[in-house]
């Protein structure tokens, strides 16, 4: 059985391509790393939980992506570009085909949009893991949740509610069997990194819809003092949830799963007739679905058929679910 020093020798030292701002990776006490002058040195954290955030038979591959997508995904939304990343995992055994998977699915994320893994920290325990992602941002062109104003409108990329079809088609609640193309959005996320820099050229304020659009809209709507009036015929549907949506008139799952991994940003409406020009060269699509409306009135959807839900569902919270 290896023990801790075999398995980051092994797993974790060598498991990301070399950055020349990385002057000492894994290895001692800390990492030495040199953040470019003049730029602000962005941080998140997101933890996983077995049993909470993915089941204890997970696919180890899927989970070292989604570990460290989710994580990207709180850059994206506010424009950061990604560098460094410090790994804190937990594992109830030294099991090293299934960090072998693990780290794979990590490191091929990590590749793709130039991350390195620095440090981090190896636990035996109850399967855990804990990300800490840092990266770059110019202090004026940050996308943050408090910069919403009346009259912008508001956009999503992507499509929603395809991860929480995922979730309940995986949990037997429908009468169907999961589909691919679900199971992917929901198993390995796309970090929208490359549409949050391009952002920073039409907008200040964007969130990434990890809890669902009615809650994630709300914190932007809390921090910024402002409401939104929304029109749910234009939220963007993949074919499945559509055909979910109009068999069931079950909004929640567009409205109310989180897990999308999309970013909802407002454009100023002095910006908007030039974004919607450039809309089509962005890395991801994206949906006008409403605008920004003066503190007070709160989030109002318009549905299809007319009436008007006056309060979205609220998304996931881990202390009331
Ligand atoms: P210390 O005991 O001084 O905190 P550790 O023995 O925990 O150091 O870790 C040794 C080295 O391995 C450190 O550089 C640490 O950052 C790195 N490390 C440990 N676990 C991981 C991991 N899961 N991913 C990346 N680096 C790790
Ligand atoms: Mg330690």
């Amino acid at each position: 059985m290896p023990g801790e020093f075999d398995l980051i020798h092994r797993y974790f030292e060598a498991a990301t391509a070399a950055r020349t701002d990385v002057v000492l990776g894994v290895g001692d006490d800390c990492a030495l790393l040199r953040p470019p002058a003049e730029r602000l040195l962005a941080v998140s954290t997101d933890t996983l939980v077995s049993g909470h955030h993915f089941s204890p038979d997970v696919n180890p591959e899927a989970l070292g992506h989604k570990a460290l997508a989710v994580n990207l995904s709180d850059l994206a939304a506010m424009g950061v570009e990604p560098a460094w990343a410090s790994l804190a995992i937990t594992l109830p055994s030294a099991d090293e085909a299934w960090l072998a998977a693990f780290m794979r699915g990590f490191s091929s994320l990590a590749d793709a949009f130039g991350v390195a893994l620095v440090g981090g920290d190896t636990t035996a325990g109850p399967l855990s893991v804990t990300l800490t992602v840092q990266g770059f941002v110019d202090a004026v062109r940050s996308l943050r949740r408090d910069a919403a104003c009346p009259d912008d409108g508001i956009y999503v990329s992507g499509t929603l509610g395809d991860a929480g079809l995922a979730l309940r088609m995986q949990q037997g609640v429908l009468d169907s069997p999961p589909v691919p193309e679900l199971q992917a959005r929901l198993d390995r996320p796309t970090p929208r990194v490359q549409l949050g820099l391009q952002l920073r050229e039409f907008c200040r304020c964007a969130i990434d819809v990890s809890d669902g659009l009615g809650a994630d809209l709300g914190h932007v709507c809390e921090r910024s003092g402002v409401g939104a009036r929304l029109e749910l015929a234009k939220i963007p549907l993949s074919n499945p949830v559509r055909a979910y949506v109009q068999a069931t008139a079950d909004w929640s799952v567009p409205l109310s799963s989180g897990d999308d991994y999309e970013l909802l940003f407002t454009v100023p409406a002095a910006q908007r007739s030039v974004f919607a020009g450039l809309a089509a060269g962005l890395a991801t699509p994206v949906t006008c679905i409403g605008e920004v409306v003066e503190a007070g009135q709160g989030i109002q959807a318009l549905a299809p058929d007319g009436s008007l839900i006056e309060e979205l569902e609220k998304g996931y919270d881990h202390f009331r679910a």
